[in-house]
């Protein structure tokens, strides 16, 4: 599932396209995405704009068009964006087409967890459900202060499971949690009440850095995270603890319905 640095990646990919003119948006109406809004309408509501400027916040993006029309999209587990040659037919899962004459901008999404929006708003001001996502781990509004403040409301709840909560941690998806909770050798199973303030603050830092070391790798062009991470290790079967001196096996198993991976020696 796309997180804060897959979503930029694919951000990314319809840049390309800023500048141009939807000539024709073509759609599969029928298709689950348009669950919120009706394909006619993203058809026309985008018909005749100009495409502006891109921009993603956790795992949402947003589009905006002139005229104040802004396309809002959620990658879900599968979604993808890609640009194709000008009068590009749909394939089967393509479920969104804006041709813009000489290239197609492609929306993707073959398990159709995604989906979209479309404001029409009078400013030039994105809508206000975007202006109120709570801030990303590499704003300067995500302060330590603010993550002890989220964390200790939830004191039941597992670091791991706490992690993954948008509403905290825009952005931060399983991969990410993992790996959070490995490089600072807390097993993810810890209840957030019994964490510190040093290690809150910790926890802070960490997922700063897991986030800025993800943008920097993944965001730009998707390339491969360093191998001492545990994100190469953790889908392997029989996969090794890759900590200098550890080799423990590592375990997978469900915590509060998601597959979390950790190393019983590290984590103990
Ligand atoms: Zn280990």
């Amino acid at each position: 599932m796309p997180e804060l640095a897959e979503v930029e990646y694919y951000r990314k990919q319809w840049e390309p396209g800023v500048g141009g003119e939807v000539v024709r948006v073509l759609t599969h109406p029928a298709a689950r995405i348009y669950r919120d809004i009706p394909a006619a309408a993203v058809e026309s509501g985008l018909a005749g704009r100009t495409f502006l400027a891109s921009h993603a916040h956790g795992k949402q993006m947003l589009f905006s068009f002139s005229g104040g029309a802004w396309l809002g999209l959620h990658l879900g587990m599968s979604g993808e964006l890609r640009t194709a040659p000008g009068g590009h037919a749909p394939a089967k899962h393509e479920h969104l087409v804006l041709d813009l004459g000489d290239q197609s901008l492609v929306f993707s999404d073959y398990r159709m967890f995604g989906c979209l929006g479309l404001d029409l708003v009078d400013d030039n001001e994105p809508p206000a459900w975007w202006r109120e996502l709570p801030p990303q781990p590499l704003d300067p509004r995500f302060t330590k202060k603010r993550v002890k403040e989220f964390v200790w409301r939830f004191p039941r709840t597992p670091l791991k499971t706490l992690l993954l909560d948008q509403r905290g941690f825009p952005g931060i998806g399983n991969w990410m949690a993992d790996e959070i909770c490995w490089q600072l050798r807390i097993p993810p199973q810890t209840l957030s009440g019994s964490l510190d303030e040093a290690r809150l603050d910790d926890v802070w830092k960490e997922t700063r850095r897991v986030s800025r070391e993800a943008m920097r790798v993944i965001g730009t062009d998707w390339g491969d995270l360093a191998d001492a991470w545990l994100m190469n290790h953790r889908w392997r079967d029989g996969g090794i603890c890759p900590r200098r001196g550890c080799r423990t096996g590592l375990v997978r198993e469900d915590l509060r319905g998601r597959t979390t991976c950790w190393c019983p020696k590290c984590q103990g």
